[in-house]
């Protein structure tokens, strides 16, 4: 009891010194104030009219400091956007009492900042002790206003206060235009304005602190001098689940099919966990740099200046918009044959067909008047529904979405999360557009069943392929990770919702299976990625209205996933309005899909597992020779998988070729040279294009050359489409030319 009475009354004097204190504060917050406002009052009212002028000796000075944004990681850490300190530059010109200090600095402080003289001298005569002279200066300009002050006080007496330096900080982006319809930029005040950085701006931003100062002219007759600190708090930071790798090698991809493909109206790449719903790449080609947002394309600014005068502003604006928009989930299109995948499962889910269900194409079909064409005029015939689906025939698709009918087909749309935006954390995500009121009609069920006649974003389309790849469930796709304040504890982690299970278990495997073996069919065209099992499908979309007299516009869109048996990611490739020589998506999508997957898939530690076919074509690394006998040479190739040639008289290995630790198809040639003299022979590349796999292997060993295989070598009718070394080049025997292989049955939908 006496220990509990001692605590309390300890407990009591603290209290009472802590009152003590914070009455103390209070007062001289009072007083000080006060006597601050009493004087200010003093000057302005009782004196007001004769010393209006001299008013400006006593100031209260508030001066809001900024905080420090957070900053922005990748999935891995990495700084995707970062502010870095910087300063402003303000002054005090009520201390500068005759004209030549005022000329003084102005011409300092011109000169130091690139201003105009003018402007300057002008700001030098105002009676106030806050002029902003220039923002965000960086360090090597702050040195020079550093020297300059020393000099101006050395000069002239009570002038350390007239140059002061706040900190403020600049936003920087270390890759500049990576992933930038995603991440966005900042406003001159340091607001966010696209992006992550508008989305998460209340996170980021941070509260900005306040000085407030009183200050004179002379420095010597106020009571007292008083400077209350309010301290800036620096803003969170944000980890995406962006990873800058799989984002760069989707960008590099993208931008590689943007030309090759002539593409007017830009690309989209998505990649999703297919688990978690986190984006791991979200890609608009071509992006914008972050550091100049305002800088348009070469071809925009020449676009804009072929205009009328006073066209040009709202062109200009028009173009900013569309370069910053974020089309993978801004954007509205027919989703086309890749909707497919989504008919297929609500057909199988609700047990309307089976592997034997036949189906039949005669070209075209005709429903009231409306005469809807297969791609295949000629008429598919006699199809299962696994044919139905790789042959991506529309009129077996008509029939099997009359067997869903329009009310499930609807109730499956709206399951899918079709008829809502998915909800990811990004500003501008569109609605979808489905028919008027809700209704569908007999020819709207038709060509809906084969993804035309309504309207999606491609997020909306990736989440629907993943609840088919994950087993079923559609999970909310986002792109925040974790937020993190100053002191590093976590203040918000994004855990993974399940909004529902949209078809079975079972029906999404079966539709996995479909789906994989789909992709065997037509090699590259149709998204097969060699060593690994891959789903996916094609798409080619008409678009409402054209952008080129007498053309048609096209949306060219593939969406796969892989591994097909056990699905980690799922990635939707889809470019607007290519005008090359294909506008299919087997053509123009399909290959960027294989080749961001073969780079993707390795990066994410999953194994390749390559057939019989495939192992031949795999390449291995070549070891070291050099230096060995002949025999020991020939012995190490040999182990290590390789046959050898020996040029030369000499009996010790003085350079290969293959070196060591290039690569080399197993089976491939190592020549071995053992003199100089040797080492100065020649071969002519031959063509290698147009042939099948085993013309080019025999062709390569007639020619003392090694090829290397990239593309689909797997499909029997694969043919080489380009060498890397041309036709004609002279190269040291043994080089090793890759030669890329296309073909198999190509899809053209
Ligand atoms: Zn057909």
């Amino acid at each position: 009891m006496a220990k509990k009475r001692k605590k309390r009354s300890e407990k009591g004097v603290l209290q009472l010194l802590r009152f003590r204190t914070t009455i103390l504060i209070l007062l001289i917050l009072v007083l000080g104030f006060g006597a601050v406002s009493v004087r200010l009052c003093y000057l302005q009212l009782v004196n007001g009219p004769y010393l209006q002028e001299k008013a400006v000796e006593q100031q209260l000075v508030d001066t809001t400091v900024n905080s420090k944004r957070g900053t922005i990681y990748d999935a891995k850490g990495k700084i995707l956007a970062q502010s870095a300190s910087v300063w402003k530059v303000v002054l005090a010109p009520a201390y500068l009492e005759k004209d030549e200090q005022r000329k003084y600095v102005a011409k300092n402080l011109s000169k130091i900042l690139d201003l105009s003289y003018d402007d300057v001298y002008a700001k030098t005569k105002k009676k106030t002790y806050y002029v902003v002279i220039k923002r965000k200066i960086e360090s090597d300009e702050r040195e020079q206003i550093l020297k300059f002050v020393d000099k101006l006080t050395d000069k002239y007496a009570k002038m350390s206060n007239v140059i002061t330096l706040f900190d403020d900080y600049r936003r920087y982006y270390p890759y500049e235009d990576l992933a930038s319809s995603v991440i966005g930029f900042t406003g001159s005040d340091d607001q966010g304005l696209e992006g992550i950085e508008f989305q998460y701006d209340k996170y980021l931003t941070g509260t900005p602190g306040r000085v407030i100062t009183a200050r004179n002219a002379n420095q010597t007759d106020m009571p007292f001098e008083y400077e209350q600190n309010v301290e800036a708090k620096d803003g969170n930071s944000i980890t995406l689940t962006i990873d800058e790798t799989i984002q760069s090698i989707a960008e590099k991809y993208m931008k590689k099919g943007l030309v090759d493909n002539a593409v007017v109206k830009r690309g989209v790449c998505i990649i999703m966990d297919v688990n978690t719903g986190g984006i791991l790449a979200m890609v608009t080609a071509d992006g914008y740099d972050l550091n100049n947002p305002y800088d348009l394309s070469q071809a925009d600014l020449d676009a804009i200046k072929a205009l009328p005068e006073k066209q040009r502003a709202q062109a200009e604006s028009n173009a900013l918009s569309a370069m910053w928009r974020n089309k993978a989930i801004a954007d509205t299109y027919y989703p086309g044959s890749v909707f497919k995948m989504c008919t297929a499962s609500m057909a199988l889910n609700e047990g309307k067909v089976n592997d034997n269900s036949s189906f039949y194409c005669g070209g075209s079909v005709t429903i009231y008047d409306h005469t809807i064409h297969c791609h295949y005029t000629g008429g598919h015939g006699s199809q299962n529904f696994f044919q139905a689906i790789a042959n991506s025939c529309n009129p077996a698709f008509i029939q099997i979405g009359n067997l869903v009918g329009a009310e499930k087909f609807k109730k499956y749309y709206q399951a899918f999360g079709f008829s809502e935006p998915t909800g990811i954390d990004l500003p501008g995500e569109s609605d979808d557009l489905f028919f008027a009121n809700n209704r569908m009609s007999e020819t709207d069920l038709a060509i809906s069943s084969f993804g035309q006649g309504f309207s999606i974003t491609p997020i909306q389309m990736l989440t629907a392929c993943a609840s088919i790849a994950n087993g079923g469930k559609v999970v909310q796709p986002y792109i925040v990770q974790t937020i993190t304040d100053v002191d590093g504890n976590v203040i918000k982690n994004t855990e993974t919702t399940y909004k529902r299970q949209v078809i079975s278990k079972e029906t999404a495997e079966k539709m996995c299976g479909y789906l994989e073996r789909n992709t065997t069919q037509g090699g590259r065209n149709n998204g097969y990625v060699a060593g690994y099992r891959v789903g996916g499908k094609t798409g080619t979309s008409e678009k409402i209205g054209n952008s080129r007299p007498g053309f048609k516009d096209y949306i060219a869109s593939f969406c796969g996933f892989a591994p097909a048996d056990d699905a980690r990611v799922a990635c939707l490739v889809f470019f607007d309005t290519p005008t090359g020589a294909s506008y299919y998506g087997s053509q123009v999508s399909a290959p960027v899909f294989v080749d961001i997957m073969s780079e993707v898939l390795p990066y994410l530690e999953i194994q390749a597992e390559y057939s019989e076919s495939e192992k031949k074509y795999v390449d291995t690394v070549a070891g070291s020779y050099v230096g060995l006998s002949v025999k020991k040479a020939q012995a190490a190739a040999k182990s290590d998988g390789f046959t050898t040639t020996v040029k030369g008289e000499g009996s010790k290995v003085i350079s290969q070729i293959p070196s060591a630790a290039s690569k080399i198809p197993t089976g491939g040639n190592v020549v071995l040279y053992t003199d100089k003299e040797s080492k100065k022979n020649k071969v002519t590349v031959p063509n290698f294009v147009g042939y099948s796999v085993s013309t080019v292997n025999s062709l390569a060993s007639d020619y003392g050359l090694n090829v290397s295989f990239t593309g689909v070598t797997s499909s029997a009718n694969s043919v080489s489409t380009s060498q890397s070394i041309a036709e004609g080049s002279e190269v040291k025997p043994g080089t090793v030319v890759s030669v890329k292989f296309g073909g198999g049955t190509v899809v053209h939908d």
